[in-house]
């Protein structure tokens, strides 16, 4: 699904993606975790085609086809959804509304007509029960007076709707609580499937108790330095990245 070669990138002339190995297949859950100022939300925001950074060296590749070139729109009709991609605040918009508008430009670029209001009532009646997301939650401005947690259900709705191939989440520093990370949690585990793969960025062991990653890795100065399964995630909550840092040495 996603193939990440040697990536080293840059911002600003600064080097922080520094020879970063990554292969994502189908079906599976990924973790990354790594200390404050790694590269995680770097490597998320450069996945998804953000312009802000200089891809240096190295390749990107989903389902075999190079999307290092691509805008970020072309690689979300491609099937790569990062969380937090439109976080802005949209009085007037309500949270349907909205959906029903990015479901239909990717529609859009593939040739297709809008999808029907009949089949999109559905969809949208479909995965709001799935994961319990009431009415009047989906008429509400998009991000307008929104929680954390509202937040969070917004952005899996999001995801459930578009059904990406990709599905990137980057949970940031800011503090989640509890409700929040459960959210993300039932989410993805209702979501994943053997036909799609989901990256989880998270500083939270606790949210790893709820989605069982299939691999674990630890971000560090730029690279993928560790990889383990979900008993990494609890090893690095017991004892920190210090002696990890240290098996570099
Ligand atoms: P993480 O998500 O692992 O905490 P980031 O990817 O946010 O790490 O940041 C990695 C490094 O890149 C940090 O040193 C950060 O200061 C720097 N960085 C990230 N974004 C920018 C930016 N827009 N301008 C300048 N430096 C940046
Ligand atoms: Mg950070
Ligand atoms: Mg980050």
């Amino acid at each position: 699904m996603l193939k990440i070669n040697n990536l080293h990138a840059a911002i600003d002339e600064k080097s922080i993606l520094k020879g970063l190995n990554l292969e994502v297949k189908a079906g599976e859950v990924h973790a990354i975790m790594g200390p404050n100022g790694a590269g995680k939300s770097t490597l998320a925001n450069i996945v998804a085609g953000k312009e802000d950074y200089e891809v240096t060296n190295g390749s990107i590749e989903l389902n075999g086809e190079d999307i290092s070139e691509l805008a970020p729109e072309e690689r979300a009709h491609n099937g790569v959804f990062l969380s937090f991609q439109y976080p802005v605040e949209i009085p007037g918009v309500s949270v349907t509304n909205f959906i029903k508008t990015a479901i239909n430009e990717t529609r859009k670029a593939k040739g297709l007509e809008d999808m029907p209001a009949k089949d999109m009532l559905k969809k949208i009646r479909e995965k709001s029960e799935l994961l319990e997301i009431d009415r009047k939650f989906l008429s509400r401005s998009l991000n307008e007076g929104f929680s954390g947690g509202e937040k969070k259900r917004n952005e899996i709705f999001q995801m459930a709707m578009l059904e990406p191939k990709l599905a990137i989440l980057d949970e940031t520093d800011s503090g989640l609580d509890i409700d929040a990370l459960r959210i993300v949690a039932n989410g993805v585990n209702k979501l994943k499937s053997k036909d799609n793969a989901v990256i989880v960025i998270t500083h939270y062991q606790r949210l790893l108790d709820y989605i069982v990653p299939d691999f674990v890795h630890v971000l560090h100065d730029g690279k993928i330095v560790k990889t383990g399964d979900a008993s990494l995630a609890l090893e690095l909550e017991a004892k920190g990245y210090d002696w990890i840092k240290k098996e570099l040495v």
